[in-house]
């Protein structure tokens, strides 16, 4: 059977729509009637390619996406189901992929995901076994038939027909949290990611940025903007912060707050906001918009895709309604004088100051793994030898003390530390993200410790920016950490060649 939705975005004649709705907590309650009502609303007149469904929003539990989703193809709609990597493992995401693959589920947006906050008896535990880019991957397997151990060598499953897309967030301020964006976007490209989500935002010029990014990365990449539907009391949470990654700024809360002394509300005002937008998204070259809201009504979908059309052919007169950028906030790249949006031309970085001073801590670090860490030069040989002949890899007091004070280290035995700048993504990244930063921060401060503890991807590229080697977070990719090595010694494991690094295969970074 076709996928429309694949179809439309692959179809640079079609702009695609799809349409986000919130499945909510339940299983017969009135937001799952909702959507299923809605679900055969959009079905009716394939004004909407797809719905997209939500995995357990906010951190909270919900009607699963995915069941969801195969009740939804069935009113011969495609839904798009968010997938995220929060709350299973890595067999948990398996098994849930079979049971989608099965039921003919095939469009994901893969994404890590809303720190968990609460669910039954307290807050649930995070678990974040895998990230984007190691789900992105896993599919990529599947669709070529991914092979799996029998008997006493491998077979081939059948292939599966994923399309699955990734999301990236152009809506930070600061130099460090935006390159370590695109530099995770690249390897989710790279990785698998068929098409890609903007969040979202109210700046025309982030949104064009994030366009021309991907464009010049890999122009066969579909992009999709986000459109929201923004009433004051959100646009209030956005602007506090306490909806992760979404930014609202001061003046654009202002209008909201004249907005809504309206009749109506304000709810003219938004849908009118909302249409401009999807027109200027279709004239800056997007493929296709992402419409979400709180209690949307088809109507206001149709009503925004109609607008949307008929505005779409004069959109540049339309920028200025979308003229929120964040104070002093970082653009990758030069400002274009004449559309306000941007040049082809990238903005210098070698010249701006780095976001995070550079920590005492990271200079030892950095002298200290020259010393023992560098492979073939000063002590490592020594090292090398030395730990060849450990017999007991789980005696390892000296090394897991040394690692505790300098950086709380939980053992994982699959060491980051020479990879991300010895930042710690077991321990100083709740959603031990080892290829790049979620989404979720704000100012460079981490989703789950605003304004107490700096994202650690932030941090390591401003420390590596100071010695101008910054590209390594490029470069570098980290598979899933194997728990065959937790509570091992892993400077045994990195001389032995047992952990990612497989040392002797590749060279470390120094
Ligand atoms: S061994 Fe694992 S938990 Fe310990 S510092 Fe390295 S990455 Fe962090």
């Amino acid at each position: 059977m076709i996928n429309g939705f694949k179809a439309s975005l692959l179809n640079k004649d079609v702009f695609s729509v799809t349409w986000e709705l919130v499945p909510g907590r339940g299983a017969r309650e009135k937001s799952q009637e909702d959507a299923i009502k809605a679900a055969g609303q959009a079905a009716q007149d394939g004004l909407v390619h797809a719905l997209t469904l939500t995995d357990n929003p906010g951190g909270r539990p919900a009607m699963s996406a995915a069941s969801l989703g195969a009740e939804i193809i069935k009113l011969g709609i495609e839904p798009l189901v968010h997938f995220t990597c929060k709350d299973k493992n890595r067999n948990g995401i398996e098994s849930e992929l079979y049971a989608l693959d099965r039921s003919g589920v095939r469009n994901l947006l893969v994404m890590t995901g809303d720190y968990p906050v609460s669910g039954y008896e307290g807050r649930p535990k995070p678990v974040f076994d895998l990230d984007p880019v190691h789900i992105l991957d896993l599919i990529s397997r599947m669709n070529a038939g991914l092979e799996v151990p029998a008997g006493k060598g491998t077979v081939n499953h059948q292939p599966s027909d994923f399309f699955a897309g990734a999301v990236v967030s152009p809506f930070k301020a600061n130099e460090a949290e935006l390159m370590a964006q695109y530099y995770k976007l690249q390897k989710k490209i790279d990785h698998g990611a068929s098409f890609i989500v903007t969040q979202l935002g109210f700046d025309a010029r982030k949104f064009h940025e994030v366009l021309q990014f991907v464009r010049n990365y890999r122009a066969d990449v579909p992009v999709i903007g986000n459109i929201y539907i923004l009433p004051y009391g959100a646009g209030r949470m956005m602007n506090a912060n306490e909806l992760p990654g979404c930014v609202v700024t001061d003046q654009l809360l202002a209008d909201l707050d004249v907005e809504k002394a309206a009749e109506d509300k304000g709810v003219g005002a938004r849908l009118l906001r909302a249409a401009r937008m999807y027109a200027i998204m279709k004239g800056m070259g997007y493929d296709g918009v992402h419409i979400g809201g709180h209690n949307l009504k088809y109507e206001q979908v149709k009503y925004i895709i109609e607008t949307g059309e008929e505005l779409s052919g004069d959109w540049s007169s339309l920028l200025r309604y979308f003229d929120y950028p964040q104070p002093g906030g970082f653009y990758y790249y030069e400002k274009d004088s004449v559309t306000g949006l941007n040049s082809k031309q990238p903005v210098n970085r070698a010249g701006l100051p780095g976001d995070v001073p550079v920590e005492f801590n990271y200079q030892m670090m950095r002298f200290f793994h020259h010393l023992l860490f560098t492979p073939g030069k000063n002590l490592f040989p020594a090292m090398e030898s030395y730990y060849k002949g450990v017999k007991d890899p789980r005696k390892h007091g000296f090394e897991h003390f040394l690692k505790v004070v300098g950086n709380d280290c939980k053992d994982c035995g699959d060491c980051a530390l020479l990879d991300i700048a010895y930042q710690c993504p077991m321990s100083q990244c709740p959603k031990n993200q080892r290829n790049g930063p979620c989404g979720g921060s704000f100012n460079g401060w981490c989703e789950v410790y605003p304004h107490e503890k700096k994202c650690i991807w932030v941090k390591a590229y401003a420390m590596l920016k100071a010695y101008h080697e910054e590209d390594q977070l490029e470069k570098m990719y980290l598979p899933p950490v194997n728990w065959d090595l937790y509570q091992t010694s892993a400077w045994y494991n990195y001389y032995t060649g047992r952990d990612h690094s497989g040392l002797g295969k590749k060279d470390k970074p120094e």
